[in-house]
């Protein structure tokens, strides 16, 4: 998957939990499957999580998620509303069969274990937000071939 760059900051937020109160209001988060980045374009949702929604994009065929953000004040009426696109990529669309993704954090030493290479990413990306100065690495497992660090794979300089 391939993060719009602008994007992938704000992005993360929505993986924090449900209801983040913003100031005074509170902040709702749902996902569309959509089939292009234009004012006219099929949307097609929506869906409390992003896996749903790439799910349901994949099986329509449709090349992008739209994450909409609600801000919604005291009265639960919508103040702002904040909306992101995803483009997915076939790279990381389909797992391969026998493959997840290991993140490890040089750092402290934190790890888990993804079934996609979004979720690692996102995953690298929290861990990174919250403490800074660590270094998340990956590996890829695949069955029959062990344990294989993919170097590199968020553009760090070494
Ligand atoms: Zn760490």
């Amino acid at each position: 998957m391939k993060l719009l760059n602008q994007s992938w900051t704000r992005l993360t937020l929505v993986y924090r939990p449900k209801g983040t109160e913003v100031g005074m209001g509170f902040k709702e988060t749902f996902w569309m499957a959509c089939d292009s980045t234009e004012q006219l374009r099929a949307e097609y949702g929506p869906f409390h999580t992003r896996a749903e929604a790439e799910t349901e994009a994949r099986k329509l065929g449709f090349g992008y998620l739209l994450r909409y953000e609600h801000i919604l004040g005291p009265n639960e009426e919508i103040e702002e509303v904040r909306c992101v696109f995803i483009e997915l990529t076939d790279a990381a669309s389909s797992p391969k069969t026998g493959v997840t993704f290991h993140t490890r954090c040089a750092s402290c030493g934190e790890s888990a274990a993804h079934e996609f290479s979004w979720q690692a990413e996102v995953w690298a990306d929290i861990h990174e937000f919250e403490h800074s100065r660590h270094k998340v690495r990956l590996f890829e497992h695949a069955v029959g071939e062990g344990l294989r660090e993919i170097g590199d794979w968020r553009g760090h300089a070494a």
